[in-house]
């Protein structure tokens, strides 16, 4: 059965050590956060998750969720899980205190979502859909919303869901069919088909709050194919009168659960809405006049709002995945005799040597290794931007820009490199790990929807490169540019420093001549920059991790000297970063080459040929 441990060690090197947690008491949120209280959450989030949430993991993939006639039971012990969950207040963490919550910056508790993350990923996306949920209440619900609805999601007492996709459309919403009618009362009656809506229906919590985008019609009663009638609702499970109390049974049922490859213990519900109460979230759109294209709604900015967090939030289920199937596999690696050491047996006394002797099995490790704590970091530095973005800081611009430009990188490269990493810690059980007992393929099965939901990973490529980059006159990548060219001014003549430096550096010029290339010819032919942008994202992601390891090797070479006898764990963080240096880095001159090849031979390509 696989195990899992808490990385409680990493966490407080990243707080404490590299991002030095007591010098951003200016930041919101992080005034109150004295250093007991964040040992406090660590480790008994840590506790959570390892006693609670992960024995469940594998019976929760092995019984699945139960349907019949609309209801759904999610596997057994969930329901214990659930409320002890909530019980522990882990459900309102970052809520602010006025709604019941515990106020903690994403800084903090991002550590205990890829905690539970690790542990469970199928029951920890039920809690995470429902923060998602809440704060896109929070920002545009009435306030009788927030008086009523709002403390129930953050208490854990109701959970919630985001409702985008239907049957012919995920990605491009503008075709989506589900639409309301306005009705005296200001409500509206929604009817319509969602799909594939995570915890859409389950026995969890006694309310589901739906937050659900569906069209109103023009005034001649038709709905466009494009997003400017696309408004915000939502559709509480249970109706609930302005007033709080509670009202009867609405016209939202699930239709059935999906049979699916991973993430099994949660349920993905096909939703449908027969003249369901909806409440509309922001202001009333203005209507949409004939021949003129209006801007989408106030509301559908609460929408995009939960959407972004919620890549950051899938972002580090890819990093969550990798971490516990590298403990397992190390685990495995250590305790599986195979073979001798290349240089002779290590053990001449024993029929083989340990599997971890062998290079290839530490490659396999160390790739998974060198990318989670590299990620880690990358993923915590965002959640310190976005609290910047949100402060008095001169820096404020300059973060707000960094963390809106990583998102994407954060989402796609993450996730893709979760997966990859859970796949190489399936090889390192040989044959073992195709069979499910080992729990090592459930990893790889449960990593792989990361890599689509939330936005495909080729669309989020797109957001980057057709969006992010030029936004503002480029003042995005701009930023980023000055800020890891900066470092590396200050840093690269450090000959200590030369071994992770340098190969940044030739990253960091490699990135900014595909930048280049793409202003130069994806704008003269879209098709380039379609062609382009997967490989341009993971050149982004290799260089912002590689950065990253960079900054962590000059710490760990100062703390390294000055604690010689405590220096393994600062040993373990050069030996990563030289693998982040050796083994990923060069990989960008090929992402390059890929790019510049551009669009041609792939529409070149006839797919009516035989
Ligand atoms: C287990 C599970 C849970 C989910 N949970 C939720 C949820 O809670 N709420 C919710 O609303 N949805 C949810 N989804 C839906 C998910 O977000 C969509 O499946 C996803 O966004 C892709 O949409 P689609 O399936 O319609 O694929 P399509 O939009 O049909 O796209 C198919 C493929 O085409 C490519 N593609 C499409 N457009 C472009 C483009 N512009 N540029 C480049 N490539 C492109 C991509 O490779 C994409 O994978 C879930 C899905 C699953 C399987």
């Amino acid at each position: 059965m696989p195990v899992y441990r808490a990385p409680l060690q990493d966490y407080r090197f990243l707080m404490n050590e590299l991002f030095e947690i007591e010098k951003q008491k200016d930041l919101p949120g992080f005034g109150e956060l004295s250093p007991d209280l964040v040992e406090d959450v660590l480790t008994n989030a840590a506790r959570l998750c390892e006693e609670i949430l992960q024995p469940l993991n594998q019976s929760g993939d092995e019984e699945g969720c139960h349907y019949e006639n609309g209801v759904v039971r999610t596997p057994k012990g969930f329901k214990e899980a659930y409320k002890a969950y909530a019980q522990g207040g882990w459900s309102g963490l970052s809520a602010p205190a006025s709604f019941g919550g515990s106020g903690l910056p994403s800084f903090v508790t991002m550590t205990v979502a890829e905690m539970s993350q690790s542990a469970n990923q199928a029951f920890a996306m039920y809690p995470g859909l429902s923060m998602a949920a809440y704060s896109a209440l929070m920002g545009a619900g009435a306030p009788w919303m927030k008086e009523h609805i709002v403390p129930r999601m953050v208490s854990g007492e109701w959970t919630g869901t985001m409702c985008l996709t239907e049957p012919n459309c995920g990605t491009d919403l503008r075709l989506m069919k589900t639409r309301v009618v306005e009705q005296d009362d200001g409500t509206y009656k929604m009817n319509g088909t969602k799909i594939f809506i995570s915890g859409g229906e389950h026995d969890l919590a006694d309310n589901i709050i739906h937050m659900v985008i569906a069209k109103i019609p023009d005034e001649n009663g038709a709905i466009r194919d494009d997003l400017s009638t696309v408004n915000f609702f939502m559709v509480p499970k249970y109706i609930v009168k302005e007033d709080g109390t509670p009202g009867p049974r609405n016209g939202v049922m699930c239709g059935s659960i999906e049979k699916k490859m991973g993430i099994r213990a949660n349920a993905t519900a096909v939703l449908n809405f027969d003249d369901a109460v909806a409440w509309r979230l922001g202001p009333k759109p203005e209507p949409a006049k004939a021949g003129e294209k209006p801007s989408s709604a106030a509301g559908m900015r609460g929408m995009f709002g939960m959407m972004n967090a919620a890549r950051l939030g899938v972002g580090v289920q890819g990093i969550g995945v990798a971490e516990v199937a590298y403990q397992n596999a190390l685990a495995y690696a250590l305790e599986r005799r195979v073979g001798h050491a290349l240089t002779g047996p290590k053990e001449p006394d024993k029929p083989a040597d340990l599997e971890i002797v062998h290079p290839d099995v530490r490659r396999m490790l160390l790739h998974c290794r060198s990318f989670v704590e590299g990620a880690r970091a990358v993923a915590m530095w965002t959640t310190l931007n976005m609290a910047i973005a949100n402060s008095n800081r001169a820096e404020r611009e300059t973060a707000a820009l960094l963390a809106d430009l990583l998102t994407p990188v954060i989402k796609a490269f993450f996730t893709d490199m979760g997966f990859e990493a859970a796949n190489m810690a399936m090889q390192c059980y040989g044959g073992h790990g195709y069979i499910r007992d080992n729990g090592v393929e459930q990893f790889v099965r449960d990593a792989r929807i990361n890599q689509t939901y939330e936005g495909a990973n080729g669309v989020q490529a797109m957001d980057l490169v057709g969006r992010k980059l030029g936004r503002k006159g480029g003042a995005a990548p701009m930023a980023y540019f000055a800020l890891v060219g900066g470092w590396l001014d200050d840093n690269g003549a450090d000959e200590k420093l030369a071994l992770y430096a340098k190969p940044v550096k030739r990253g960091l010029d490699l990135l900014q001549q595909a930048t280049l290339w793409l202003a130069q010819n994806g704008i003269a032919n879209p098709d380039n920059a379609g062609a382009g942008a997967v490989d341009y994202l993971r050149l982004m992601g290799i260089v912002t991790v590689g950065w990253m390891w960079a900054r962590i090797a000059k710490l760990a070479t100062e703390k390294r000297a000055a604690h010689p006898p405590s220096s393994s764990f600062y040993e373990a963080k050069l030996v990563s970063a030289r693998y982040w240096m050796e083994r990923m880095i060069p990989e960008c001159p090929m992402l390059l080459e890929r790019i510049r090849a551009g669009g041609e031979t792939l529409m070149a390509f006839d797919p009516m040929v035989a």
